[in-house]
């Protein structure tokens, strides 16, 4: 008698078997899709913005794409146009020309969908004085559905910041550790600093907001930041944008701008580009 073949003789566990095979063929196909998705979606996608104020031409044919993951510096002298690009971003300002999308998304149209996203702190940095920090904390937490307390509490003792404190008691230095971490514990997909070092001492620039940046980059997340301190930037971005009157006068990998000018600093390729100290 000619041997049934194996298959043959479990229908049923050959049938468990397909369907498991296309279970895993779907979840592949999903991790594809997955991959796809964040390999052809940026996370900020930007075209042709222009902006004016009166006759000041603050942005001027802006295109930038920045894929998801990485740190992104964006660089520029006093009034360059950092601050209005970012507000394009937040969905703070609206495109007069060209366009915005971030995670695909017009930021204007849909401001929750957007900013839900995005850990934002800015120069300004306006918390509410009256508030302890501690309250911030509780405060900040009932806006997002994300927010993680042991990482919020993790934060809170890196940064020393005590909970008692009142906010307008505390240094820039320390209201901008405040500021970040309110920014931070909800572990946002984009984190937006505008000129986040300003007030912070050099150890705590160094220390803390590099390995803050270092993390989120290392979990697929996305930074952008804007400076005007090119050897912080240097030690930070994967990524460098260099802003000069509203237009874009440099973008690419840091490495690539440092290989293509033979080891230079990034202070002397952008004196060489944008003509005047940035500091
Ligand atoms: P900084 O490092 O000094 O913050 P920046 O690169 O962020 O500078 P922006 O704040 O974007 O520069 O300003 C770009 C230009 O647009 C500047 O000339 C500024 O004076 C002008 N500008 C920005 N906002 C306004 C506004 N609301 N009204 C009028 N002019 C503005």
């Amino acid at each position: 008698m000619p041997k049934v073949p194996r298959h043959l003789r479990h229908p049923r566990h050959l049938r468990h078997l397909r369907h498991l095979r296309h279970l895993r063929h779907l979840r592949h196909l999903r991790h594809l899709r997955h991959y796809d998705s964040a390999v052809a979606e940026p996370v900020i996608s930007i075209a042709n913005l222009s902006r004016r104020f009166g006759e000041k031409i603050a942005l001027n044919s802006v295109d930038l794409s920045m894929p998801r993951g990485g740190v992104y510096g964006l660089v520029g002298a006093n009034g360059a146009g950092k601050t209005t690009l970012i507000k394009h971003i937040l969905g703070l300002l609206q495109a007069e020309s060209g366009s915005v999308r971030v995670f695909g998304l017009d930021p204007v149209a849909e401001p929750v969908a957007v900013l839900s996203r995005i850990g934002y702190l800015s120069e300004e940095n306006d918390l509410p004085g009256w508030m302890r920090v501690d309250e911030l904390i509780r405060y900040s937490r009932a806006f997002y559905k994300n927010w993680d307390d042991a990482y919020a509490e993790e934060l809170r003792q890196s940064f020393a910041l005590d909970p008692a404190a009142k906010i307008k008691t505390l240094s820039k230095g320390q209201k901008s550790r405040a500021g970040l971490l309110v920014a931070l514990a909800y572990r946002p997909e984009l984190l937006v600093l505008d000129e986040p070092s300003s007030g912070l001492d050099p150890i705590v620039r160094r220390d803390i907001l590099g390995a803050v940046m270092r993390t989120i980059a290392d979990e697929g997340r996305t930074v952008l930041f804007s400076s005007h301190l090119l050897d912080e930037v240097e030690q930070v971005a994967d990524h460098v944008t260099m802003i000069r009157q509203g237009t874009i006068v440099m973008s690419a990998p840091l490495d690539d701008i440092k290989a293509s000018h033979n080891g230079r600093t990034l202070d002397e390729i952008f004196v060489s580009l944008v003509g005047v100290t940035n500091t």
